[in-house]
């Protein structure tokens, strides 16, 4: 398999800005120059796979494709077992187009009425695609409590919603370092990291 070496260049194939920000922390201790999908105005595939690692290599493609560079994409979400696992993959969707996460979180509230079953599943899948066609896929899976109403205003998304199992703040109220070592993506980071990267 490839790896990816300190000084080579990297499209991190992500139009979503939390997302960007928290792969680019991830990654800046490699010595990658990382480039974002956003910023390159590359255009935004649509995801249509049925799973996340599908939508996650869907996107790491088009990327790769456009720019002729190793490209990862992360495609995440939060797996709600008492609603059979939605919003899952369409977690973004359910933020409606003005992508207001206000919005989401209230319909996860509003569906999960009085389910005694609360939890949440913060899933990350970030995979890798390189100009050859070589993939490597990686998934990070971590578990909370959804809380209502809502705390705290740090983080993106659904943080301020989730309070991971075994602490009593929300990724919302979390400092942000905190959440990065801990999170879905982190945990599927350390997995790309141990298979694919070399400290710089
Ligand atoms: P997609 O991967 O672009 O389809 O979007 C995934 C959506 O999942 C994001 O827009 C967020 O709402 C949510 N999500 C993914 N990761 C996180 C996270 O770390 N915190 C909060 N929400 C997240």
């Amino acid at each position: 398999m490839h790896s990816l070496k300190a000084g080579e260049k990297l499209v991190l194939a992500t139009h979503n800005a939390g997302k960007y920000r928290e792969n680019a922390e991830l990654l800046a201790p490699y010595g990658l120059e990382v480039l974002s999908a956003g910023d390159l105005g590359l255009p935004e595939p649509e995801e249509t796979g049925d799973s996340f690692v599908a939508n996650a290599v869907l996107k790491a493609k088009a990327a790769c494709e456009a720019t002729g560079l190793p490209a990862i994409a992360d495609d995440s979400g939060l797996d709600v077992p008492a609603l059979d696992g939605q919003p899952g993959i369409y977690t973004a969707r359910w933020a409606g187009p003005g992508r207001d996460f206000m919005v989401a979180m209230e319909r996860v509230h509003r569906e999960l009425g009085d389910s005694p079953d609360r939890r949440g599943i913060f899933v990350c899948n970030l995979s890798v695609v390189w100009p050859d066609g070589q993939t490597a896929s990686f998934e990070g899976r971590l578990e909370g409590t959804l809380v209502w109403p809502v705390r705290g205003d740090r983080g993106f998304g659904f943080d301020p919603m989730f309070q991971p199992k075994g602490f009593d703040i929300t990724f919302g109220e979390m400092d942000p370092a905190k959440k990065h070592a801990m999170s879905h993506r982190a945990l599927a980071f350390a997995q790309l990291s141990e298979a694919l990267l070399e400290p710089a």
